[in-house]
């Protein structure tokens, strides 16, 4: 490996370790963007979700599809939270294309630890306008 690849990913592994801590400091920065304390590059909104840019693009397109409602994971989904996860996937076409991903796109949600979610609020990530890999890492 070289050495800027060596750089690279300690810089990711720490900005990993502070997203953690700040997370569980009790400050749930997706519920602040949601309420414009932290600025955002926005998408869509509707009563229900909202779409932004991610900080850190993966892709040439990469945006955040998250709740309004503070959901902390996959693994915290209720019956009752069934509509807000439906409307999350159905608007997911209609994001796409107004983002111009006619060629196909990837849809990407983790979960805990061992799925490498870092902020501990419900999102999907929405990725495009490159070829993916396959199997992800
Ligand atoms: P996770 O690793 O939890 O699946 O994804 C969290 C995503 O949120 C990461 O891709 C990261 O770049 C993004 N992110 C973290 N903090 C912020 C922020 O303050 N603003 C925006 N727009 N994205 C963020
Ligand atoms: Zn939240």
């Amino acid at each position: 490996m070289k050495a800027g690849n060596i750089k690279d990913c300690l810089y990711r592994f720490g900005l990993r370790i502070f997203r953690v801590w700040r997370n569980r400091m009790g400050d749930c920065i997706f519920c602040k963007i949601i309420k414009g304390e932290l600025p955002s590059e926005k998408v869509y909104e509707d009563d229900m979700i909202m779409c932004f840019k991610d900080l850190e693009p993966q892709a040439p397109v990469h945006v955040l599809i998250i709740p309004k409602k503070h959901i902390a994971s996959m693994d915290e989904l209720k019956d009752e939270d069934a509509q807000i996860i439906a409307h999350m996937n159905l608007k997911v076409k209609e994001i796409a294309s107004a983002l111009g991903l006619s060629n196909g796109y990837r849809v990407v949600i983790n979960c805990g630890e061992d799925g490498l979610q870092t902020v501990p609020h419900l999102h999907m990530h929405l990725l495009g306008k490159r070829f993916m890999k396959w199997p992800p890492g």
